[in-house]
């Protein structure tokens, strides 16, 4: 049995993070400073409303969760928002990064993991992206992961932490029994959007059909929020084994395109969804597929969700009637 803390508990793949850890017979502790996360998603461990931000609160509660490991979801995710206030954006991801580093040195926590993001990787150079790709991103939210990345490289050498940052692709989904799910505000993706429309008849704009794929439309690597959870367990474990840093491409290595992912939502829901094409969306590649060679060979891990149909009609079980 693990006591795990998990920042950004409250979250929509945090609190997934919660579920399955309890569900493995681990304790949990949440960080949540309640800002963007749900109080009514802590349902596994009990909350401590803290911002990272806030140095001696963030110490404190390490000091006194006893843990042995650190799953860090908390930060900001609004890409567009990250062009427009590039300050806040590294506040929360680097600076509150840096407080948790620091915080988990003097609490002696030795490992820690990292949502990470494909965005470090900017214009992708390949069609499946593996490790090996060139950091190079194009919005300060994707630079502020991949200086988060290189911070916990340094800190692993210098202070014998065990890191691992999982570079998510597309998280979508909820768990089966619906309790917990997606409730972002202003929701910006792809799926809780569509949903949202089949559920309430609103429309949908397609961010360009003109990109260089053979529908036009973006292509993305849509990953069950159940799965990335799985593959944190088993970076837990990969660290019980070794120190240093090491970091995994977190995706199925399959792409849908924008009018795959609306033919599944009809398809699900059995509601004819409006939409209308509109221009292309400012820094979207055209496609972001993850190689995912060394996530299974080096974690031992595999989506069990990974059909794009599935992952619709989980979301869609929350989506119909959202606690929250
Ligand atoms: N997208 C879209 N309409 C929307 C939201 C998203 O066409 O209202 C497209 C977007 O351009 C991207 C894909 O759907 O190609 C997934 O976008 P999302 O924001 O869900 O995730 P991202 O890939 O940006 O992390």
């Amino acid at each position: 049995m693990r006591r795990v803390a998990v920042t950004g508990g409250a979250g929509y793949i945090g609190s997934h993070m919660c579920k399955q850890l309890a569900d493995h017979g681990h304790d949990v502790i949440v960080i949540d400073d309640l800002s963007s996360g749900h109080r009514e998603a802590v349902r596994w461990g009990r909350l401590v409303q803290c911002s990272l931000l806030d140095a001696p609160a963030l110490s404190l509660a390490l000091r006194d969760a006893r843990c042995d490991a650190v799953i860090h979801f908390a930060g900001a995710i609004a890409v567009g928002e990250s062009v427009d206030d590039p300050l806040r954006h590294y506040a929360i991801n680097v600076g509150g990064s840096l407080n948790l580093l620091r915080a988990m040195r003097d609490a002696d926590v030795r490992r820690i993991v990292f949502s990470s993001s494909a965005a470090i990787f900017g214009e992708p150079r390949q069609a499946f992206i593996d490790e090996a790709h060139p950091i190079d991103p194009i919005s300060p939210y994707g630079r502020s992961k991949a200086m988060v990345e290189r911070m916990l490289q340094d800190a692993a050498s210098a202070y014998g932490i065990g890191a691992v940052a999982l570079r998510y692709f597309n998280a979508a989904g909820a768990e089966p029994s619906a309790t917990i799910g997606e409730s972002h505000e202003p929701e910006t993706h792809l799926i809780p959007r569509l949903l949202r429309a089949a559920r309430d008849g609103l429309q949908v704009e397609i961010y360009g059909d003109d990109h260089p794929t053979p529908d036009g439309t973006c292509i993305r690597d849509y990953v069950h929020v159940d799965d990335l959870c799985s593959a944190h367990l088993a970076a837990l474990d990969h660290l019980d084994a070794r120190a240093g840093f090491h970091a995994f491409n977190l995706g199925n290595g399959n792409g849908c395109s924008v009018r795959e992912v609306i033919a599944a939502v009809r398809a699900v829901t059995g509601r004819a969804v409006d939409v209308r094409v509109a221009g292309r969306r400012a820094g979207d590649p055209a496609r972001l597929v993850a190689c995912t060679d060394r996530v299974r060979a080096g974690l031992g891990w595999k989506p069990a969700t990974p059909a794009l149909e599935a992952i619709v009609e989980s979301a869609w079980r929350w989506h119909r009637a959202p606690a929250y």
